[in-house]
């Protein structure tokens, strides 16, 4: 899941980004609101978090520009105690949901969950299919009940291919998802991960799209789950 936090308070965005991290989101963050439209131009991201308070563009404006450009993506502000008005003014902007600071992050990324499904179309928070389940909330998956012990990629892939079947997606896509700036991908990054989910789990999982990319069929096709081991 790709995030864009932008917050002007480098303490605080350190500590986001570190607590987000093992989730298995990739977080890019700016410290302005100019830097957040470009890189909301540029990029594609699943959820924005929002601080109000911003050097040279302030949140609002952000929020209002972005929604009147048509960008659809969820965003949570992050704002000061008692700035009632501040909040208000969010939501009718465009915000999805807010949050006050000083927060905590297990409050955020239980509302980050809560947006994500909702902007997926999802009422239930786990994901399942075909024997395998996914829970964002307790980073866990098990197969057929039994729990598999998945690194934070393995289970960062996974969770994009599972949130919508059928959607072939390409290793670009993928790495763009997974990997926020700066971090090194390697260029096999992605056949690897999908290597170890396929042993992990099982094989016909996963389906290779020649020249393509990945995708999880949806029920009905591919192999079936009584046959699945
Ligand atoms: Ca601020």
């Amino acid at each position: 899941m790709r995030v864009l936090l932008v917050e002007d308070d480098a303490a605080l965005a350190a500590g986001v980004c570190t607590a987000l991290r093992p989730d298995g989101y990739a977080v890019d963050r700016v410290g302005d609101g100019e830097l957040a439209l470009q890189s909301l131009r540029r990029e594609d991201y699943e959820l924005v978090l929002l601080d109000l308070g911003l050097p040279r563009r302030d949140g609002l404006d952000v929020l209002r520009q972005m929604r009147a450009a048509g960008a659809r993506v969820p965003v949570l502000i992050l704002t000061a105690r008692d700035a009632t008005a501040d909040r208000i003014a969010g939501l009718d902007a465009g915000a999805d949901d807010y949050l006050v600071k000083p927060f905590d992050v297990d409050e955020l990324k239980a509302r980050m969950r809560a947006l994500l499904r909702r902007s997926q179309g999802r009422p239930q928070p786990q994901l399942e299919h075909r024997g395998v389940r996914l829970d964002p909330a307790t980073q866990t998956v098990s197969l057929h009940a039994r729990v598999v012990a998945l690194s934070r990629r393995e289970f960062a892939l996974l969770h994009e291919l599972l949130v919508q079947p059928g959607r072939v997606m390409t290793r670009e896509q993928l790495e763009g998802l997974i990997y926020g700036w700066g971090e090194e991908v390697e260029s096999n990054a992605i056949e690897v991960h999908v290597h170890h989910l396929r042993r992990k789990l099982y094989p016909a999982l996963i389906r290779t799209v020649r020249g393509i990319g990945y995708v999880i069929d949806r029920d009905g096709a591919g192999v079936p789950a009584r046959e699945v081991p």
